[in-house]
């Protein structure tokens, strides 16, 4: 723990400087975590660095930062430029009640406000895990969390940051991520022990998805998505059944169903499939792809794309194994594989095809 707490006081500009001996790689990530924002609450004790990286300012409790007049303000105090930066003196800080470890950087665009959380990544992982997986899950599920949430957030850095003034937005666009709220002792500890490990094939971080529950078999990315991926190309699962998802039935009425389909009374309803998942959903001789079909209804109504579906009277039924997608990592598989004694790697191993884990920093 004084390990933990002695590296989140540096500076972050020493961890920057610390780049990965095999790649170069800078292990720190900007957290898109407000845009088009004219008003924001900051609480802590940090530096206020003007666009030019000057200090402009301090604070020392809870203030209200605003856009007005083409520049940012904090209480009544202006600051010139079009960014400003707070650097927290012992490196965490709260914008609108959430805590916040790393920097934070404020930008004016467009007379409004962007709020972008600049930390190292080992801290955004931490955030994130919790998030993602369920928190009384044993370690070695965490640990594959930890690698998987890595995994992203370095490949969305380095292929496809989502603006020029961050990589990553807080929301399941990406992943889930508000602060140090869940952070607990083991998914501090899972993060510790898988220290910069992320997948790759030689240097290159992978793009890795991962589902909740696959139902028993996982979806190749060629079935799913029409894109040939020689590392998700799908295995039987037996390690998901303790999942609610597993096995799941929904009872909908038929002219609920319609409504949000937009199709009018329903005739005749049938799943179409290319392979083992449904592909699109044909109502009254109109195809829905499957995405569009869950999302009109509900991802948490749908839950997966692997269902069957019958007309009994006024209602629909709907039965379907598994949550999500099904391409990549199985989550409660992992939980289970973990639960059976198998560690981080065996388990990421077992899902993914010819892929290395990889210390990038
Ligand atoms: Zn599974």
């Amino acid at each position: 723990m004084l390990l933990t707490f002695l590296i989140s006081a540096q500076n972050i500009e020493d961890l920057l400087s610390s780049e990965g001996p095999e790649t170069g790689f800078k292990p720190y990530l900007r957290i898109g975590i407000k845009v088009g924002v004219s008003s924001f609450a900051v609480e802590g004790d940090a530096e206020v660095l003007d666009e030019s990286g000057k200090a402009a300012a301090s604070i020392q409790g809870k203030y209200t930062v605003t856009s007005s007049g083409g520049a940012i303000s904090i209480d009544k105090q202006q600051i010139p430029g079009k960014m400003i930066k707070f650097s927290p003196k012992f490196m965490m800080m709260k914008i609108d009640g959430r805590m916040f470890r790393g920097e934070v950087e404020v930008w004016l665009e467009n007379g409004a406000m962007t709020i972008v959380n600049d930390l190292f990544i080992e801290d955004y992982v931490r955030g994130v895990i919790n998030k993602e997986a369920i928190p009384s899950w044993p370690l070695e599920a965490k640990k594959t969390q930890a690698v998987l949430a890595r995994t992203f957030a370095v490949y969305q850095k380095m292929n496809s940051p989502r603006s020029d003034k961050f990589d990553l937005a807080p929301s399941v666009l990406d992943q889930v991520y508000d602060g140090l709220d869940k952070e607990d002792v083991s998914s501090n500890r899972a993060v510790n022990e898988t220290n910069g490990e992320v997948i790759t094939k030689g240097s290159i971080a992978l793009k890795i998805y991962f589902h909740s529950t696959c139902g028993g078999q996982t979806a190749s990315s060629l079935e799913v998505w029409k894109k040939d991926d020689p590392h998700m190309t799908g295995v039987k699962c037996p390690y998901c059944e303790k999942s609610s998802l597993y096995r799941w039935k929904r009872v909908l009425k038929a002219d609920d169903v319609s409504s949000k389909l937009g199709t009018g009374k329903i005739r005749s309803i049938k799943t179409l499939s290319g392979g083992q998942r449904v592909s699109s959903v044909e109502v009254n001789g109109t195809q829905f792809p499957v995405n569009k079909f869950r999302e009109k209804l509900g991802f948490s109504v749908i839950w997966s794309n692997d269902f069957t579906v019958k007309k009994d009277g006024k209602n629909l039924v709907f039965e379907g194994k598994g949550a999500g997608h099904g391409v990549g990592v199985c989550q409660w598989g992992m939980a289970g594989m973990a639960s059976e004694g198998k560690n981080y790697r065996e388990i990421i191993n077992f899902y993914l095809k010819d892929i290395e884990i990889r210390k990038m920093y």
